[in-house]
C-alpha cells in the first residue's frame, strides 16, 4: 500500500518549540525509514529525528530557524510501495511487532539483560517514563557485580579496616586500644547484611515501579526477541527495545591453578573464607590493592606483584607514592615490573616463581593468591549474534553516544561496553539508554569519569593527568597543596596527602584533579563538577570553602595556580 503521509515531530519527552537547527532532505530526496530528517537543539542536547515511515519527500513544512513541538508538522512523504501508515508506526512509540506477540510468553516495551547498577538503573528510569518493562537477571539478588560481590563490600570491609588502623595509630595521642579481636563470621555476616538491605531494597523499588522481574539466563534469538533459561523452565520474551547490561567477569590467567580454592578473584577475597597467613596479590591496580588493605588489617602477610613500573595504572606517580610509601611499610613485599611466571598447587601452599625486575632468587609459598588483573566484558557470552548486534573480539559491544549497538532498537551499557568500568559510569549510561527509548534527546557525553582507589590513603582523580597532559603535549598550569599545611590533616594524623588541580593556561578552566588522602574518594566529587560548570582557579579559589576540612585544600590549590595562597609561601614564579 502506498499514499501521501504528514510527517510530524514524535513525542520527544518534555519538549516545546525546539529550535530546528538543520533539515537533513530535500524536496523530491528518496529516503528510508529510520533516516534522519531534521536536526532539533534544545538547552539540554541535539537530536536528530528519524524518519517513521520510507518514501519520496514531496514537501517540507519547515525551514531552518523555525521552533517546532509534538505533533507539529515537518514533512509530506509519498510513501514507497509496501510501506503504510498503519503497520510503520512511530519509532518513538513502536508496539511489539505482530510476529513477536505471537510467539512469546510474555511481552514488554523494554527488556533489561542483567540487574547491575547499569541494568537496574536502565529498567527503573525506562519504567518512570511510562514503559512496560521486563528487567532479566540469572541470580536471585538484584545488584549485579557491584552490590554484591564489588564496590559495596569491599568498602564495608574497608570500613572495618579504616576503623581498625585508625584505633591504632590513636596510640600517637596518647590513646591506645588492644590489639583488635577480629571475628571473622561476624564481621563475614555484617557485611553481607549491608550487601543484603540494598539488594532486598532493589527489589522492593522494582515492585512499586511494576518491573517485571525474571529469573534466569538470557541469551537472544532476535532482534526482538530473548530467551531466558532457568531451573524452572524456559520462556522467551519479545520486546520493542532491549538494553544488555551483562557486565563483566573477572579474568583468569591460563595455566594457573584456577580450581585451587586457594586462588582466589576478587570475589573469592570478599567471601572472607580465612584469613591466611600470607598472601600474594597478584596485580597492582584498584581491585587488588584495596583488598590488600583489607587482609593485611586482618592480619594478612602481603605481598603485592606488578607487571608495570608503578601501581595503579594509568594514576599520576604523585598521588600513588604516598599510598605506596606507606604500604611498602605494612606489606612483607611489592614487586614492580616483575610477573608471576608459574604457580604450583602443593599441600603446602601456593608455590610461586616470579620473573622480572624485583623477583626473589627463589619461588615463595603462599596459602592465599588473590589474581586480580583486570576484568572481561560478557559481550560474548548472550549470543548477541542471533540479534545483529557486534561484538568486537574483547567481548565489548560498540555503542554510540546514544548508548545503541549496531541493531536500533538495542542499546548496551555498563562494563560490557568499555573502559572504565565503574558503577557510577553503568548507571548515567543507563539513564541514556532508558531516556533515548522514551523519546528523550540524551546522549552520554561526560567531561570525566571519576576513578578512585579506597585504599588507604585513598587516592582519587577525574579529568585530564598530568601523564596525558605530558604524553599528549597539552599545556597545563598547576595548583598542588600539600596536606601536610592543612589544619585538619594535622587534626586527623595524615599529611602524607597531596590536592593538586590542573588549568587551562589561557582560559583559566581546570582541567583535570587529583587527590590523595583520606577521603579522597569523597572529595574528588567537586572537582568533577566544576570541570562539567567550566570552572576556573578563581571560581574554585573565590568559593568560601568551610575551614577546617579537606576539601579547603581544593581551594587552596585554586589558589596556588592563581598566586593568592597565604597558608603557605607563594609558588616561586608568582612572587
Ligand atoms: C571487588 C570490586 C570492587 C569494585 N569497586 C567499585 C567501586 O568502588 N566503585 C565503582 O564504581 N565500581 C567498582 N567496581 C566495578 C563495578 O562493580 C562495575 O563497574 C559494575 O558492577 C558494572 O555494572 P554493570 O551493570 O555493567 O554490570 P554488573 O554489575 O556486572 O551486572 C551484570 C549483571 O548481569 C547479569 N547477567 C550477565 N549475563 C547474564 C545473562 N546471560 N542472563 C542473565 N543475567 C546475566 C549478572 O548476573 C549481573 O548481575 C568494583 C568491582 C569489583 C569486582
Amino acid at each position: 500500500m502506498s499514499g501521501i503521509v504528514e510527517v510530524t515531530l514524535p513525542d520527544i519527552g518534555d519538549f516545546e518549540q525546539v529550535d530546528i537547527i538543520e533539515i537533513l532532505v530535500a524536496v523530491g530526496d528518496e529516503i528510508e525509514a529510520e533516516d534522519s530528517i531534521i536536526t532539533l537543539e534544545s538547552d539540554k542536547a541535539t537530536m536528530d529525528i528519524p524518519s517513521p515511515y520510507a518514501g519520496v519527500v514531496k514537501e517540507l513544512h519547515v525551514e531552518v530557524g523555525d521552533k517546532i513541538s509534538m505533533g507539529g508538522k515537518i514533512l509530506k512523504l509519498e510513501l514507497s510501495q509496501g510501506d503504510s501508515v498503519d503497520d510503520r508506526p512511530s519509532p518513538t512509540k513502536a508496539p511489539v511487532s505482530e510476529a513477536v506477540k505471537g510467539s512469546a510468553d510474555k511481552l514488554a516495551d523494554v527488556v533489561v539483560l542483567g540487574a547491575g547498577p547499569g541494568g537496574y538503573t536502565a529498567a527503573f528510569r525506562a519504567a518512570d517514563l511510562g514503559k512496560k518493562v521486563i528487567l532479566i537477571e540469572r541470580y536471585d539478588d538484584l545488584g549485579g557485580v557491584c552490590l554484591n560481590v564489588g564496590c559495596i563490600p569491599s568498602k564495608a570491609l574497608l570500613h572495618a579496616a579504616d576503623v581498625v588502623n585508625e584505633a591504632a595509630e590513636m596510640a600517637e595521642m596518647g590513646i591506645t586500644f588492644g590489639k583488635p579481636k577480629i571475628d571473622l563470621d561476624k564481621l563475614r555476616t555484617g557485611k553481607d547484611k549491608v550487601v543484603k538491605r540494598l539488594t532486598g531494597g532493589l527489589k522492593q523499588l522494582a515492585k512499586q515501579r511494576k518491573v517485571e522481574l525474571v529469573h534466569g539466563i538470557a541469551r537472544f534469538e532476535s532482534p526482538n526477541r530473548i530467551a531466558v533459561k532457568s531451573s524452572s523452565g524456559s520462556l522467551s520474551i519479545g520486546f520493542n527495545d532491549a538494553i544488555i547490561a551483562c557486565g563483566s567477569s573477572p579474568v583468569q590467567i591460563p595455566g594457573f591453578p584456577n580450581d585451587d580454592p586457594r586462588l582466589i578473584d576478587s570475589t573469592g577475597a570478599l567471601a572472607l573464607a580465612d584469613i591466611p597467613k600470607r598472601m600474594l596479590v597478584v596485580g597492582g591496580g584498584i581491585i587488588g590493592l584495596e583488598m590488600a588493605t583489607v587482609y593485611s588489617t586482618l592480619g594478612s602477610a602481603i605481598d603485592v606483584v606488578e607487571l608495570q613500573d608503578g601501581l595503579i595504572p594509568g594514576c599520576d606517580p604523585d598521588l600513588v607514592r604516598p599510598l605506596q610509601k606507606r604500604i611498602a611499610k605494612r606489606y612483607r613485599q611489592i614487586m614492580l615490573g616483575t610477573k608471576v611466571i608459574d604457580i604450583q598447587a602443593l599441600k603446602s601452599g601456593l608455590k610461586v616463581t616470579f620473573e622480572g625486575k624485583q623477583a626473589p632468587d627463589k619461588p615463595q609459598t603462599y596459602d592465599r593468591v588473590l589474581v586480580s588483573v583486570g576484568r572481561t566484558p560478557n559481550g560474548k557470552k548472550i549470543n548477541a549474534e542471533a540479534a545483529g548486534v557486534a561484538v568486537d573480539d574483547a567481548g565489548f559491544i560498540p555503542v554510540d553516544e546514544h548508548m545503541r549497538t549496531n541493531v536500533p532498537n538495542i542499546y548496551a551499557i555498563g562494563d560490557v561496553v568499555g573502559q572504565p568500568m565503574l558503577a557510577h559510569k553503568a548507571t548515567h549510561e543507563a539513564k541514556v539508554a532508558a531516556e533515548v527509548i522514551a523519546g528523550l534527546p540524551a546522549s552520554f557525553d561526560p567531561l570525566s569519569v571519576p576513578s578512585v582507589a579506597y585504599t588507604d590513603p585513598e587516592v582519587a582523580w577525574m579529568g585530564l593527568t598530568e601523564t596525558e597532559a605530558k604524553s599528549q603535549g597539552v599545556a597545563y598550569e598547576k595548583g598542588a597543596f600539600p596536606w601536610a599545611a592543612s589544619g585538619r590533616a594535622l587534626g586527623i594524623g595524615r599529611v602524607e596527602g597531596l590536592t593538586k588541580l590542573l588549568f587551562d593556561p589561557d582560559t583559566k578552566r581546570i582541567l583535570g584533579a587529583g587527590i590523595v588522602g583520606p577521603n579522597a574518594g569523597e572529595l574528588i566529587g567537586e572537582t568533577v563538577l566544576a570541570l562539567e560548570m567550566g570552572a576556573d582557579a578563581e571560581d574554585i579559589g573565590l568559593t568560601i570553602h568551610p575551614h577546617p576540612t579537606l576539601n579547603e585544600t581544593i581551594c587552596f590549590a585554586a589558589e596556588m595556580a592563581e598566586g593568592t595562597i597565604t597558608d603557605l609561601l607563594l609558588p616561586k614564579k608568582r612572587k
